[in-house]
C-alpha cells in the first residue's frame, strides 16, 4: 500500500482525491475537536465544496487542545492533512475517498499565542466545535457552567489558556480590541440546541473574566444551532488493514461512516458562510422541528430495539434490526404512535426517513451495540419517547400501544434477569432504583411507572397503563418474541 501524501495521490486508483488544487486553499474555518465525527461530516462538506469550485477561501485549520490529539497533530502533519474517508454500505461494499479540506492542524499545547492569533485574524470567520457533549463543561444537574473545573480554572487568570474557552475568548477579545467583526460559533455536537449550549458556556467563561467583554459577545457574536447526523464509529485497525487491502492506502487515521447523512443548520452567521445548501446542507431559520423527529422516531426506536432485541438474544443492532419482527415492530411505532405528532418540516420527507432508518440500523458494517443503546434509559425513555406519549393522549383518539410497549420492555429489562435467567448488566444512573421498581412486579403491578421523576403522572392514564399492562405480562408469560407476534397480529 501507499503511504498517504500530497505526492502520493497521482498513485493511487479506485479511489476520489482532490481534483481541485490545493495550494490556493485558504483557510477560513478554525475547527476544534478534529476527531473522527468532524472529518466524515463537516470536513467532507467543505470538500465537495472546494470541489466544486466555490470554498477555496474556507478551508479548514484544525485545533486539538487534549493531549491524546497530538497523534492527530502528527498523523495529519505526516500525511500533508489528508485522510481517507470510507463509507460502509449495507451489502457490505466500501466506497473511499481521500478527502483535502483539512489544510493545517494546530497543537494547542504547544503554542496557545499562535492558536489565539489565527482565530484573530480576519480571514477566520467561522470556528467550530466537536468537543464532544461533556466538552461544555455544564453541571447536568444544575445546567451551569463549571468555574471551578481546574483548567477552566486556569484558563481564568492565566495567559496562556488551555481549554477552547479561553483561547476562543481571548481571541474574541483581540478581534473586538482591532475593529474586526466576531467569528461565528458554530457547535457541530450531538445536543438538542447546540448553538444556546455553546453560547451558554462562552458567555459564562467570559463574564467569569471580563464583564465588559461577556456583553460584548452577548450581542456581537452568533451560536447557530444545528441537527447533526452521521454514524461514525471508532476507527479500528482491522479498517486500517481493510483499506490498505481494498484500496491501496497506507493511512494512518482514515475515517469509516455510514452513507447516510444530515445536517441542518440555523442560518445565523456574523461574518459570512460557505454555501453550505450546495452540499446538503440543510440552511433553515429554525433547527427544532428537525430535532423534534430525529429523537421521537430514529432515538426512540434505538429504544424500541434495544430491550426487545436484548430479550430475544441479539447483542448488535443491525441482527436485531434484520429480524423481521423487530423491523416491523419499529415502524408500527413510527407510523401509528409517532408520527401523528410530528409537525411538517419542508425539505424532510417522514415517508422516506422511516424505512431509511430501518436501513441505516440493519447495516452490518457500523457494528453498533445493543449494549450501548440499552445505557441510560432513565436519561433516553423520559426525553425522547414520552413526549410522544403525551402528544397521543391528548388526542381524541390516542394510539400509544406501541410506545407502551417500549415501556414495558424497558420494565422487563431492568429486572435484570434475561429469558434464560442470566443477569442483564443494567448500567443506569438510576440503576438501583429503578432495577428494585421492575423487581417488584407482580406483586406490585405498577410499581415501575409510579416514579414521577420519570413518567409524571403516567400511572394515572388508563389508556397508556393498559397497552402497558397487557404488554408487560405478555413478556412475563411468553417472553418478547411471543410478545412482538401478539402486538403485530393486533395492529
Ligand atoms: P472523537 O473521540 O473521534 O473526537 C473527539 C474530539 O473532541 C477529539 O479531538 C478530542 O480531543 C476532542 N475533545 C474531547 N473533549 C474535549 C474538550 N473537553 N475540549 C476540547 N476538545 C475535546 O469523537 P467523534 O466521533 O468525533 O465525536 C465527537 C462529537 O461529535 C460527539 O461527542 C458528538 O457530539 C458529535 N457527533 C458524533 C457522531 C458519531 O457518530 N461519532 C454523530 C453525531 C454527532
Amino acid at each position: 500500500a501507499t503511504q498517504l501524501s500530497a505526492a502520493s495521490l497521482e498513485a493511487l486508483s479506485g479511489v476520489a482525491v482532490p481534483s481541485y488544487d490545493r495550494s490556493r486553499v485558504t483557510a477560513g474555518i478554525v475547527h476544534f475537536g478534529v476527531g473522527g465525527f468532524h472529518r466524515a461530516h463537516q470536513a467532507k462538506v467543505i470538500d465537495d465544496l472546494l470541489s466544486q469550485g466555490v470554498a477555496d477561501d474556507w478551508g479548514i485549520c484544525g485545533v486539538g487542545v487534549m493531549p491524546s490529539d497530538k497523534r492527530m497533530r502528527d498523523v495529519l502533519e505526516a500525511q500533508d492533512h489528508l485522510y481517507t474517508l470510507v463509507e460502509k454500505h449495507a451489502d457490505g461494499e466500501l466506497t473511499a475517498r481521500v478527502i483535502g479540506s483539512i489544510v493545517d492542524y494546530l497543537y494547542a499545547p504547544d503554542d496557545p499565542e499562535a492558536v489565539i492569533e489565527r482565530m484573530a485574524d480576519p480571514s477566520i470567520r467561522i470556528v467550530s466545535l466537536t468537543v464532544t457533549e461533556g466538552g461544555y463543561n455544564i453541571n447536568q444537574v444544575t445546567g451551569e457552567f463549571q468555574l471551578d473545573d481546574a483548567r477552566v480554572a486556569h484558563d481564568l487568570t492565566s495567559d496562556a489558556p488551555e481549554t477552547v474557552f479561553g483561547l476562543v475568548v481571548e481571541a474574541l477579545r483581540r478581534r473586538r480590541d482591532r475593529g474586526i467583526t466576531p467569528f461565528t460559533v458554530m457547535s457541530c455536537d450531538n445536543l438538542q440546541n447546540n448553538g444556546e449550549v455553546a453560547r451558554h458556556a462562552f458567555t459564562a467563561f467570559a463574564h467569569a473574566k471580563d464583564a465588559d467583554l461577556a456583553a460584548w459577545i452577548d450581542d456581537n457574536v452568533l451560536f447557530p444551532n444545528s441537527m447533526v447526523d452521521r454514524i461514525t464509529p471508532v476507527t479500528t485497525d482491522a479498517d486500517r488493514a481493510e483499506i490498505a487491502r481494498q484500496f491501496g492506502i497506507d493511512d494512518a487515521w482514515p475515517v469509516v461512516c455510514e452513507p447516510f447523512f444530515q445536517w441542518v443548520l440555523q442560518d445565523r452567521f456574523t461574518d459570512g458562510r460557505p454555501p453550505y445548501q450546495d452540499a446538503g446542507v440543510e440552511v433553515v431559520d429554525d433547527v427544532e422541528p428537525y430535532e423534534f423527529i430525529k429523537l421521537r422516531l430514529l432515538n426512540s426506536s434505538h429504544q424500541g430495539l434495544c430491550y426487545f432485541g436484548y430479550l430475544m438474544g441479539y447483542r448488535y443492532a443491525h441482527d436485531a434490526t434484520q429480524d423481521p419482527l423487530i423491523s416491523e415492530f419499529l415502524l408500527a411505532y413510527m407510523n401509528i404512535d409517532a408520527t401523528p405528532t410530528l409537525k411538517p418540516v419542508p425539505g424532510l420527507d417522514i415517508e422516506t426517513y422511516k424505512p431509511q432508518l430501518i436501513e441505516r440500523f440493519s447495516n452490518p458494517g457500523i457494528r453498533d451495540t445493543v449494549a450501548r443503546l440499552c445505557a441510560e434509559s432513565s436519561d433516553r425513555i423520559p426525553k425522547w419517547l414520552l413526549p410522544v406519549v403525551r402528544d397521543q393522549l391528548a388526542m381524541p383518539e390516542p394510539h400509544v400501544q406501541f410506545a407502551a410497549a417500549i415501556v414495558a420492555s424497558w420494565a422487563r429489562y431492568a429486572e435484570g434477569v434475561d429469558e434464560q435467567g442470566e443477569p442483564i448488566d443494567v448500567v443506569d444512573r438510576l440503576k438501583e432504583r429503578v432495577m428494585a421498581a421492575a423487581q417488584r412486579y407482580p406483586d406490585d403491578k405498577h410499581g415501575f411507572l409510579r416514579d414521577e421523576e420519570l413518567f409524571g403522572n403516567l400511572v394515572d392514564e388508563p389508556v397508556f397503563v393498559e397497552a402497558y399492562d397487557r404488554v408487560l405480562s405478555s413478556l412475563q408469560e411468553v417472553g418478547a418474541r411471543e410478545t412482538l407476534r401478539m402486538l403485530l397480529a393486533a395492529a
